[in-house]
């Protein structure tokens, strides 16, 4: 019998009844640069931590498990992650990817990936067919679902169909929903990809990235290239995030509830002009949210009435922090259009529908009574 998620998150299968490490529940950080070898030709299995490190081993293993993958690599941001998977690529391949994404997925492919000779096609996956956009140098699909910040969400086991078709890859940032309420990979993708410094973490204490994939032969590539490029992930930040997973799925379950919760307040303000949560049953991706993930998440994005409106919200926040990043304990409110996607070009930006009045909100664990009770001393201004 599958163990159900909150016990993958505490235990790793394989090692139940081992009493290495004098029986300590949590894994130790094994903070060393370099490993001796016992003789020559001979090593522990360690050899620089570079290469490998007990802790960061640990850590994907968990990882590797919670996204039903056979291998996972973690680096020392969600971007380092991105930039690793770039590198499986070669002058003149093609990427298919999703125009709504983190803006700094959207900057490396247009500073760094296009320097390095790719080409891009970036649609809406949501609405236009995926297929009449694939060349014969494409390589790889590229997508967020639901997308940083729109939500748009696409249909994983038909964009992976499509994939196989052409004999490309179908990477998922997994980020926003992370493998507590979707799996990409047991719907066909190749590779999965995290900002560990999200939900995985939690807490909002560390950077890091993950990268899964259950393809022994994208999982030799990574290895070599992670060895050799050396973002891996330090031994005490994978500790953390490590830590962190342990308590992934009450968050979730919490942050989700309250985020629930502040959407149908939200849908109540009259200062509102539009909600983006994907559990609402007119969100046009709620049909294949059903289908394909396991809870709906903690992240909203909203249009306020004017741009005055929406700022004053950001200057008014106290409890509430007006901060990048998304996925910790604590909630926090963004500005799109300076913060997340300052770097996109403005007219993509205003295609994908971020507009000067776009806020996003990442729903932390805290009493709903206290969040919907900020909000309310700032909306009953308006
Ligand atoms: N992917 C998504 C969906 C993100 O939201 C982010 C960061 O916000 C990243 C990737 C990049 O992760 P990091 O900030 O850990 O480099």
């Amino acid at each position: 019998m599958e163990r159900g998620l909150n016990t993958r998150c505490l235990h790793i299968e394989d090692e139940e009844g081992d009493c290495s490490h004098y029986g300590a529940l949590t894994f130790p950080i094994y903070q060393t640069a370099t490993f001796a070898h016992p003789n020559v030709g001979d090593n522990t299995g360690y050899m620089y931590s570079r290469q490998q490190n007990p802790t960061r081993e640990n850590l994907e293993k968990i990882v590797a498990q919670l996204e039903h993958g056979t291998d996972a690599f973690a680096l020392s941001s969600g971007m380092a992650a991105v930039a690793l998977l770039m590198e499986l690529f070669r002058p003149g391949d093609h990427f298919l990817v999703e125009a709504d994404l983190y803006g700094g997925s959207i900057r490396l492919f247009d500073h760094v990936s296009k320097k390095n000779g790719y080409t891009f096609t970036a649609i809406d996956f949501s609405e236009a067919s995926i297929e009449d956009y694939i060349q014969e140098n494409t390589r790889a699909i590229y997508l967020e679902t639901p997308t940083n910040p729109m939500m748009r969400v696409t249909d994983i086991a038909r964009t992976a169909g499509i994939a196989r078709k052409h004999g490309c890859i179908l990477i998922v940032d997994n980020t926003f929903l992370s493998p507590y309420f979707q799996n990409p990979l047991t719907l066909g993708a190749d590779v999965v990809v995290h900002s560990g410094t999200k939900f995985l973490s939690g807490h909002n204490d560390t950077l890091a990235g993950v990268i899964v994939t259950g393809r022994t032969d994208i999982a030799e590539k990574l290895r070599f290239l992670l060895t050799t490029t050396g973002a891996g992930l330090a031994p005490f930040d994978s500790w953390l995030v490590t830590r962190g997973i342990k308590t992934l799925g009450v968050r979730m379950e919490q942050a989700q509830k309250n985020a629930v919760a502040i959407t149908e307040w939200l849908l109540a303000q009259s200062a509102v002009k539009k909600v983006y949560y994907p559990g609402l049953q007119d969100h046009p991706g709620y049909e294949i949210m059903k289908k394909q993930a396991r809870g709906f998440g903690s992240m909203i994005t909203f249009d306020m009435d004017s741009e005055e409106h929406a700022l004053e919200i950001l200057r008014k926040v106290k409890m509430i922090k007006f901060a990048e990043s998304l996925g910790g304990v604590e909630t926090l409110i963004t500005y799109p259009k300076t913060q997340t996607h300052a770097d996109v070009p403005e007219y993509i930006r205003l295609k994908n529908g971020i507009t000067d009045c776009t806020i996003r909100l990442s729903v932390g664990i805290e009493n709903i009574e206290d969040l919907i009770w900020e909000l309310k001393q700032i909306f009953d201004r308006f």
